[in-house]
């Protein structure tokens, strides 16, 4: 009934991965995509899928926040991990200018390599971008050689960026923040992004939607997430479970 398309399942954080599974099935959660951060997150997100067959499936990338472990040893294993039938998109890559925790131009420089990578084995881009909307635009305009597929996740965007997305057929994804009551910022976006492009995560084990703020997330809590777009879009739950597990069948094909 849902697709949980951003979890960090390969964390430490997890030690209790069968039951946080258990929960997840409980909760209607389908299917979970395992984002990846590094060479060895990759790694551990295609090993998940062998151990959770038809139920987990893995993005393959380095974050912009590990960008320079971005060498050609890393990128080329990454590439391979990718031929994985498993792996379902590139990711997580984008710039990230708000924790700026590597230069801007090497950020860039992997963001670059990763769209084409993307574009290159038909795979969807998970795209990170926090406080880098211009350069995000820039090169995102600079590398689609036209089949450029991918989502915004954990999306901090505005107006303009959720324009881009939708000129440029991307899908914009919406994580614990938009249950969080100072974050009218983020609802009002909820309001603008189409039904079609919408996806739903949690970015777990970060960002854990109310009721559960402050405490680890996972997979399970995505109805309170999806609960929340459904109020902020007058459309009841069962559309935005329905439209969202489509957008993700489309976008991911699993
Ligand atoms: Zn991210
Ligand atoms: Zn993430």
């Amino acid at each position: 009934m849902y697709i949980e398309t951003h979890a960090h399942l390969t964390m430490p954080e997890f030690s209790d991965l069968p039951l946080v599974v258990e929960r997840a099935k409980a909760a209607k959660i389908d299917i979970i995509i395992n984002a990846s951060f590094d060479l060895e997150s990759s790694r551990q997100a295609v090993e998940l899928t062998k151990r959770f067959p038809r139920y987990m499936y893995a993005a393959v990338g380095i974050h912009p926040h590990d960008a320079q472990t971005m060498t050609d040893e890393s990128f080329v294993e990454i590439k391979q991990l990718a031929s994985n039938k498993d792996v379902v998109a590139i990711g997580e890559t984008g710039l990230d200018y708000y924790r700026n925790l590597q230069p801007k131009e090497i950020q860039q420089a992997a963001f670059r390599k990763f769209l084409v990578l993307a574009q290159e084995l038909d795979l969807p881009a998970i795209i990170h971008a926090r406080d880098a909307q211009e350069d995000t635009i820039r090169i995102i305009h600079e590398e689609n050689k036209g089949n450029l597929r991918g989502v915004f996740h954990c999306f901090s965007g505005d107006d303009k960026l959720i324009q881009f997305a939708t000129e440029q057929a991307l899908y914009i994804s919406f994580a614990g923040m938009v249950t969080f009551m100072k974050a009218d910022n983020v609802r009002e976006n909820v309001k603008n992004v189409p039904l079609s492009r919408l996806l739903l995560e949690t970015d777990c084990p970060y960002l854990s939607p109310e009721p559960f703020r402050g405490k680890r997330n996972e997979p399970a809590y995505i109805p309170y997430i999806a609960k929340r777009i459904a109020e902020t879009k007058g459309v009841s739950l069962n559309e935005i479970a329905r439209v969202t597990t489509n957008n993700a069948k489309e976008l991911f094909k699993v």
